[in-house]
């Protein structure tokens, strides 16, 4: 989960361009309904600044396959639209085009359409409609939509870009580590956001894909440790490892991506050092005080 900045381009001159690319008997039917349709387009952006669905109007059947056909089938104004998107996002942080924003798992690779084009095919090219996710989000997502409530966080629509809603806290169950991920927030402000979230992370079934992909980071944790540590790690010195790779995924991926959540709890999690010494019984468990350090072998 990671918000980005809508894109600034001019709706209405690209628009003006897919609109002209097509056949005639089209071109006339997207210009006799072009003033209604910018007219929702414009709706979009205050719609989702407040967190609200927004609900559907009822377009005739050829107006609507007019509508989806602006995006449906490709032209060169259509590919030019993707493109700027993409270098917009990129340009923003090449994370953007990287890590899909509705998961930070997978690489994007397809376009979603926040609200589905199959019951909103007003919005099928607007930009603020068009998402870059990785397949495994979109084909989830799908066509599932609601007019009462958002039932995904959308990208450029966070609020603040730097506030933190996803969490995660770790645990040990019959000797197991295991995390639970869920959206929530001590800031009423965002406490909106925060229920969007939770559904988001349900609809798109983003805690078991988060707690599969956290067993394998912390094996592999756990296996570079033993190697770089074979006499055995400190708590200071596991401490210190931990808050690393918080700090850096953090930075590289911002504070609402998983892995940084999963860091996050860890760093805060009381009992993961002695985990850690059960995993690799070489490990001395060190004390803060330091009284009942080992000693290391003495010179040759
Ligand atoms: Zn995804």
């Amino acid at each position: 989960m990671r918000p980005q900045i809508l894109p600034a381009l001019n709706y209405s001159q690209y628009s003006e361009e897919i609109i002209n690319s097509k056949h005639t008997s089209q071109r006339r039917r997207l210009k006799a309904e072009k003033a209604v349709v910018d007219a929702r387009v414009q709706t979009m952006v205050p719609a989702l600044t407040n967190l609200q669905s927004i609900a559907k109007v009822g377009w005739r059947t050829m107006t609507s396959k007019a509508l989806k056909g602006c995006y449906e089938s490709s032209t060169k104004a259509l590919g030019v639209l993707k493109d700027q998107i993409l270098d917009d996002l990129e340009r923003q942080g090449s994370v953007n085009i990287e890590k899909c924003p509705y998961c930070m798992l997978q690489s994007p690779s397809t376009w979603d359409h926040y609200f589905p084009q199959a019951h909103y095919p007003e919005f099928s090219i607007y930009h603020g409609n068009l998402v870059y996710v990785c397949s495994d989000c979109n084909h989830e997502k799908s066509d599932h939509y609601s007019e009462v409530q958002l039932e995904y966080l959308h990208p450029y629509f966070y609020g603040n870009v730097a506030t933190v809603i996803l969490f995660c806290k770790a645990h040990i169950r019959n000797g197991k580590l295991g995390f639970r991920f869920y959206s929530a927030t001590a800031d009423p402000a965002f406490a909106a956001l925060a229920v969007i979230g939770q559904r988001h992370i349900v609809n798109l079934k983003l805690e078991i894909a988060f707690q599969s992909e956290s067993s394998t980071v912390v094996s592999d944790f756990l296996s570079s440790i033993k190697e770089d540590f074979p006499q055995g790690i400190s708590a200071e010195q596991l401490d210190r490892l931990v808050r690393k790779n918080y700090r850096m995924v953090e930075s590289a991926y911002g504070p609402n991506a998983w892995e940084a959540r999963l860091w996050h709890a860890i760093v805060s999690f009381a009992e993961f050092h002695d985990y850690v010494s059960v995993q690799l019984p070489l490990l001395p468990v060190r004390h803060r005080d330091g009284i009942d350090q080992i000693a290391p072998a003495p010179p040759n």
